[in-house]
């Protein structure tokens, strides 16, 4: 590896990659660490090609700690490529209940349909061929090859990212520029021949437990003595955060509705049902593209907390029961009783919600008749049809599950 410019944003200097004697130094020490210090996850202990796969698109946008279970469960369902293939969609959604953004979860029964109809089943070998399938990006493409068939390619997510910048980045124009393909040349250097799956995860668990965002520890990362951006004292501002959408407050009721020991789940995209009596409007009124195939509970429109009668209003839960009364029929003769459950966090892309959920017992011996078309009855014991992350929480919230 030479000393040479390995690319340049307009206007600003991008980093050089380090001389090979630093790099096989900075790969020596990362490496030491890792062994000492690497995370025990499942997917770890006999890497294999499909278990990576699925490891590594789960890891995408779910926590280490959320992912690891769900690892487990998806694997002891769909043991390999094939047994993905031939599943339903919906079986593939529920395996995936719990880590959300259910996206992934066609992405990857797409991907092992097209596996087995094109190849015959037998995976991708190398990274380029890893990001043709849906859902697999340049990072997850990286990773997968890297670990699990030790191809001698860079996995650079923001995470791997911040890390090389600090490292390598005396000035923030520098951090600046570093970025597309002058970060991916860089990382490309620094892999480390022999054990490139090793180093790439390195990267990750260092990111993680050491080089955090906002807050590094170089007081004891092993990387510490060749860390540019720490010996000029810039470490904690770069790379600078990304610019964000500032997140929507929204407060929602959703209902769970029992009747002879069944719950009430209402079809993907069903819109709200019963509306509060106050002025505000709903933030947003498709949802079909928020729960394409997943079942949830009868919901209110979605309010803005912004909103004065909204926002302010201590009574919200109460007025969310008085809204579920009405729409059950409950004042016009039906029989039954409405109840306070509790209330649920959850955040969906930019929106972050704050759920009162009511429960609302049926007596009478017919169903509502406002239940939407396609509603189904299911016993807490299952089978569900795939639910939304949301519809779990609040059903554990109303203690049904
Ligand atoms: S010395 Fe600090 S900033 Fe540099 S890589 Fe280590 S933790 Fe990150």
């Amino acid at each position: 590896m030479g000393n040479a410019a390995v690319g340049a944003a307009r206007g600003a200097p991008a980093p050089r990659a380090p001389r090979p004697r630093l790099a096989a130094g900075l790969r020596r020490r990362l490496l030491a660490w890792y062994d000492e210090s690497r995370r025990d996850l499942p997917w770890r202990g006999h890497p294999t090609l499909y278990g990576t796969w699925i490891a590594e698109t789960m890891l995408q946008q779910t926590t280490v700690v959320a992912a690891a279970p769900c690892w487990e469960r998806f694997l002891a369902r769909f043991p390999d490529v094939r047994a993905l293939a031939a599943a339903d969609e919906a079986d593939v959604l529920c395996a995936w209940s719990g880590l959300g953004y259910y996206r992934r979860a066609r992405d990857l029964h797409a991907a092992a349909r097209l596996i087995v109809a094109k190849a015959n089943g037998r995976l991708p070998r190398t990274r380029n061929a890893w990001q043709e399938l849906p859902g697999v990006g340049p990072y997850t493409a990286g990773a997968i090859a890297s670990i699990a068939l030790g191809e001698i390619v860079p996995a650079v997510d923001a995470n791997a990212r911040r890390v090389l910048v600090r490292l390598l980045c005396a000035a923030p124009e520098e951090a600046s520029a570093l970025r597309g393909r002058a970060l991916e040349a860089v990382a490309a250097a620094l892999v480390d021949p022999h054990r490139p799956g090793d180093w790439n995860q390195a990267l990750m668990d260092l990111a993680t437990a050491v080089c955090r965002p906002g807050a590094p520890a170089c007081s004891i990362c092993p990387l510490s003595g060749q860390c540019r951006a720490r010996a000029a004292g810039i470490a904690a501002v770069v790379p600078p955060a990304a610019a964000r959408r500032a997140p929507v407050a929204v407060r929602l009721s959703l209902l769970v509705l029992e009747m002879a020991g069944a719950i009430l789940l209402v079809p993907p995209g069903t819109a709200p049902l019963a509306s509060l009596p106050v002025a505000s409007r709903s933030v947003r009124d498709d949802f079909k593209p928020l729960y394409r195939g997943l079942f949830g509970l009868p919901a209110t429109p979605w309010y803005a907390a912004r909103d004065a009668e909204i926002g302010r209003d201590d009574g919200f839960a109460r007025l969310a029961a008085r809204a579920w009364r009405d729409w059950a029929g409950l004042a016009r003769g039906a029989a039954g009783s409405v109840g306070e459950a509790g209330t649920v966090k959850h955040a969906i892309t930019t929106f972050r919600l704050d759920v009162a959920v009511t429960r609302l017992q049926w007596l009478d011996k017919e169903t509502p008749a406002v239940c939407p078309a396609g509603s189904v009855w299911r016993r807490p014991d299952g089978p569900f049809p795939p639910l939304s992350s949301l519809a779990t929480k609040a059903l554990r919230c109303a203690g049904v599950t």
